[in-house]
């Protein structure tokens, strides 16, 4: 396939390259050149496509670095209610009733809706994921799918045995779509399940995906209880490992970030979820000031209601702005480059960047 024509946008230098040819062959990007001949005409080899991208702007694929997505079935179905509400009222009643199918359906949605808005890629943490796994293959996404496990309630130990054996038989069945092991959070899982989970995560070569400090009264209620932050106590469990996706982590202390960067985990930051349960944290501009890395995330359509990243983008620089009550916080030039990065914090080399080399995602 041949690209003729575009303008390259560069978020992280935030500049463009205009009258480009981009070669694609074998799901590669091969080259990335100055046009060779004028628009439609045709130079090329027998059986390729020819794009005529003249006046389009050419991005990569944008990464959502944390989703339930299935929950578009959902959407709508929780609002203006606190977090507790949100939770006992409304969602874990309908979870409750989720069927496998529900979640091939869901998934399949949601992945049109992000494939429209320009997502390619997701870290998709939920249930039933052997049937999300069959809805994104079907997609043409790339996706990293962690199977959402408690440790404790009702069925938990069937359900992490699920978890554990769709991770053994599904990883490396696809090249487009890895797996990853998702215990939910620190107020579903027992430390001592958590340590199981970092165990078997290491046996398997896995990574790890979940819920931390989403507010402040997880981390008081931690140090009151254990004398430790939400971060610490992930690291005591063994879940602060290289590539561990922390969602939220929007109560991280300044010794935690320090933390996290220094075991290789990363933050999936969803501004939509926070302005939605009217929390207001400047963790974006911390996360970033110390270094940690940082994607950006949508979170279930219940809680963030969109799957787009620009809009995630969008919000995180005035979440951002309004947390610091400081215009220059979360500026263009920070904020950005994270709809690229996502890639990075998943572990998936080359996604989200157009350059010579990486595997190529097409959406228009
Ligand atoms: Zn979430």
């Amino acid at each position: 396939m041949i690209l003729r024509g575009a303008t390259l946008l560069d978020f992280s230098a935030l500049s463009r390259r205009e009258g480009l040819e981009v070669r694609i062959a074998d799901g590669r990007i091969r080259s990335i050149a100055p046009q060779s001949a004028p628009a439609g005409v045709a130079q090329v080899g027998a059986g390729s496509e020819v794009l005529d991208c003249s006046g389009l702007y050419l991005i990569p694929g944008l990464v959502n670095t944390h989703s339930h997505t299935a929950m578009t079935l959902l959407r709508g179905a929780a609002e203006d209610c606190t977090v507790e509400d949100w939770f006992n009222r409304h969602v874990w009643r309908y979870e409750r009733a989720l069927r496998p199918e529900d979640v091939y359906w869901g998934t399949l949605l949601g992945a049109a809706e992000m494939l429209l808005a320009g997502v390619t890629c997701v870290a998709d943490h939920y249930f039933h994921m052997d049937r999300a796994w069959e809805a994104y293959r079907e997609s043409g996404m790339r996706a990293d799918l962690a199977w959402a496990s408690f440790g404790t309630g009702e069925g938990w130990e069937r359900q992490w045995a699920e978890a554990l054996e769709f991770s053994r038989s599904f990883t490396g069945r696809d090249p487009r779509l890895v797996i990853s092991l998702g215990p939910h959070s620190l107020y579903i899982c027992p430390e001592s399940f958590l340590a199981t989970v970092a165990e078997a995560a290491g046996e398997l070569d896995l990574k790890l995906h979940i819920h931390v400090s989403e507010e402040p009264r997880q981390l008081e209620r931690s140090l009151k209880e254990k004398g430790l932050t939400p971060v610490q106590v992930l690291e005591r469990a063994g879940v602060l490992r290289p590539g561990t996706v922390l969602a939220h982590a929007c109560a991280a202390t300044d010794a935690d970030l320090s933390l996290i960067r220094e075991r290789g985990a990363g933050i999936a930051h969803c501004p939509k979820t926070y302005l939605k349960f009217g929390g207001l944290p400047d963790i974006l501009p911390r996360a970033l000031e110390a270094g940690v890395s940082v994607g950006l995330g949508t979170d279930g359509p219940a809680s963030g209601n969109s799957l787009g990243i620009f809009e995630a983008a969008r919000d995180a620089a005035l979440l951002a702005k309004a947390a610091r009550r400081d215009a220059r916080a979360g500026r263009i030039g920070e904020v950005l480059p994270l709809c690229q990065r996502g890639g990075e914090l998943l572990g998936l080399p080359g996604c989200g960047r157009l350059a010579e080399g990486p595997p190529a995602a097409c959406t228009r």
